[in-house]
C-alpha cells in the first residue's frame, strides 16, 4: 500500500494569498458574521453565477433545506427518494412532515415520476426530489404532476451546483432548490449552503428563520434558529467561485478518462450523460453488475487495499437506517435497493492525476478478468 491513499474527493482551496487578501479587511472592520460585506457580495456573486432571481445563504445545505420546508408552511406527507444522503429525509422529519419514499429510475438514479404519482394522497403537500451525482431529475414531468395536484416542489440540489439543462440553471426548477457548499462538494465555502427560490416574498422569511426570527432589533415575529453563514465562509466561497469553471473543466478530463478506460469491461456499468445537460462532474459512480463476477463490496475492499478510497454512496438506503427501518420497507423501492447494493463512487476531483485514474481502472479490469 502506498503512503498517501487516494481519497474519494479533495476539498478545493484557493491560493493562500488569495484567501488572505479576501479576509484581510476583517482585521480593520472586526465584522466577522451577521450578514457583513462578504455575505452580501457572495450572495450577489452566486445569484449571477447560478442565474437565479432570489437566493438566501445558510450555514450549510441541511439548514437551508429545513428552513425552506418551514418557509412553505407545509403539513402532511412529502414524497421523496430513499436514494439520497441522510440530510434530505432528516430535514423532512425534523420539520414534522412524513416522508413517503418513491422509487428511482435505473438509468440515472433520480426519482421516478411514475412512482411519485402512485403515492399521492389527499395528505400529500410537497415533493422533495434529489438531483443525483450532478444529473437532473425529470424536472418538467415533476412540475406537471405538482401543478396537477397543487404540490410544492423543493429540490435537494446539493449535487447540482453549476448544472444546466437546455441552458437553464438547476437553480430555477421547482419552487426552491437547495445547494450545499460543503468541503466535499464541487464548490465549497468550507461549510455553507443556499436556497434559490421563485417567490421573492420568501426572502425576508428565510432571512428571519436563519437569524432567530429577528426582523429588526425590537421586532421578533418568528421562532427562528441560527443558520447564518459567517464572513470567513463567505470569503472562501467568493474565492472558490472564481475558480469553479476551471475545477469543473479539470473534472471533465477525469470523467472522460474513466469512461474510456472502463468502457467494455463486462459488468461495470456507468450512468450515460443526460441529453442537453451542462454537467458538473460532481461524482463518478460505477455499478458492479452480476456479469462482472464480483460484488460491490469486493471491489470496494480491493481498491481500499491498494490505497484507493471509494465510497458506497448512496448506501444504505435512507429507509434502511436504524431510525427509519421500523416504519419503512426498502422492498417497496426495488430499483433503489438494487442500485444501492451495486454502486461505488470512485475518486473524483480536479487535481486527480490521470495516471491514478488509469491505475484504478486497471485494478477493476484485472479483478473482473480474474473472476472469470
Ligand atoms: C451534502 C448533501 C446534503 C447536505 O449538505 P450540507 O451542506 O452538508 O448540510 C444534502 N443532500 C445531499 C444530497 C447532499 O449530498
Amino acid at each position: 500500500m502506498r503512503n498517501t491513499p487516494t481519497l474519494v474527493t479533495r476539498a478545493v482551496l484557493p491560493s493562500l494569498d488569495e484567501y488572505i487578501d479576501e479576509i484581510r479587511p476583517f482585521w480593520k472592520s472586526h465584522w466577522i458574521t451577521n450578514m457583513g460585506v462578504k455575505h452580501q457580495q457572495f450572495e450577489k456573486d452566486l445569484q449571477s453565477y447560478l442565474e437565479c432571481e432570489n437566493i438566501a445563504l445558510f450555514t450549510n445545505g441541511h439548514n437551508a433545506l429545513e428552513c425552506s420546508l418551514e418557509a412553505f408552511e407545509l403539513e402532511g406527507e412529502v414524497i421523496t427518494t430513499p436514494f439520497t444522503f441522510a440530510s434530505t429525509t432528516h430535514a423532512i422529519v425534523r420539520k414534522g412532515l412524513t416522508p413517503v419514499f418513491a422509487d428511482i429510475k435505473p438509468d440515472d438514479c433520480t426519482i421516478d415520476p411514475k412512482s411519485i404519482e402512485q403515492l399521492i394522497t389527499p395528505k400529500t403537500c410537497a415533493i422533495v426530489p434529489v438531483h443525483v451525482y450532478g444529473n437532473l431529475c425529470e424536472v418538467e414531468t415533476i412540475q406537471e404532476i405538482a401543478d396537477r395536484y397543487g404540490l410544492k416542489v423543493v429540490y435537494d440540489a446539493a449535487h447540482a451546483f453549476g448544472v444546466k439543462r437546455d441552458g437553464i440553471s438547476a437553480a430555477n426548477f421547482g419552487d426552491a432548490s437547495v445547494f450545499s457548499f460543503h468541503a466535499t462538494k464541487v464548490f465549497n465555502s468550507i461549510e455553507g449552503g443556499a436556497v434559490c427560490f421563485k417567490d421573492s416574498r420568501l426572502k425576508p422569511i428565510l432571512d428571519e428563520l436563519k437569524n432567530f426570527g429577528i426582523k429588526d432589533p425590537e421586532h421578533v415575529e418568528r421562532v427562528g434558529g441560527n443558520a447564518k453563514m459567517n464572513e470567513f465562509c463567505a470569503a472562501m466561497g467568493i474565492c472558490n467561485l472564481r475558480h469553479n469553471r476551471e475545477e469543473i473543466m479539470a473534472r471533465k478530463m477525469v470523467d472522460g478518462r474513466y469512461r474510456v478506460q472502463l468502457a467494455g469491461i463486462p459488468g461495470i456499468s456507468l450512468i450515460e450523460p443526460q441529453e442537453n445537460l451542462t454537467q458538473n462532474y460532481a461524482y463518478f459512480p460505477v455499478f458492479i453488475e452480476d456479469e462482472s463476477g464480483l460484488t460491490r463490496d469486493i471491489v470496494f475492499d480491493l481498491l481500499f487495499d491498494q490505497g484507493i478510497h471509494s465510497r458506497k454512496y448512496f448506501y444504505p438506503l435512507v429507509s434502511d437506517f436504524a431510525c427509519y427501518k421500523e416504519n419503512f420497507s426498502s422492498s417497496l423501492t426495488p430499483v433503489a435497493r438494487d442500485r444501492a447494493m451495486r454502486v461505488l463512487t470512485l475518486p473524483m476531483y480536479g487535481n486527480l492525476p490521470l495516471r491514478e485514474v488509469d491505475r484504478i481502472c486497471d485494478l477493476i479490469r484485472n479483478a473482473v478478468k480474474t473472476s472469470k
